[in-house]
């Protein structure tokens, strides 16, 4: 329909980024990469890493 507009669709990251276990080495890692990733603007590995670090587990929320 005409006239009609509808926003962009964000793209990228809707959830809050996980916070790694602190004592957890993998998830220390993982915090790593997604800094690198996110310095080079390589949007979905940061979404890959975030959604390895929320599924990590052993971690008890
Ligand atoms: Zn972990």
């Amino acid at each position: 329909m005409p006239g009609k507009l509808t926003p962009p669709v964000q793209l990228g990251e809707p959830q809050p980024k996980p916070k790694p276990a602190a004592n957890c080495d993998i998830c220390q890692a993982l915090v790593h990469e997604r800094q690198i990733a996110q310095a080079r603007g390589d949007l979905s590995k940061v979404v890959d890493l975030n959604i390895e670090l929320r599924s990590h587990p052993g971690h008890k929320q």
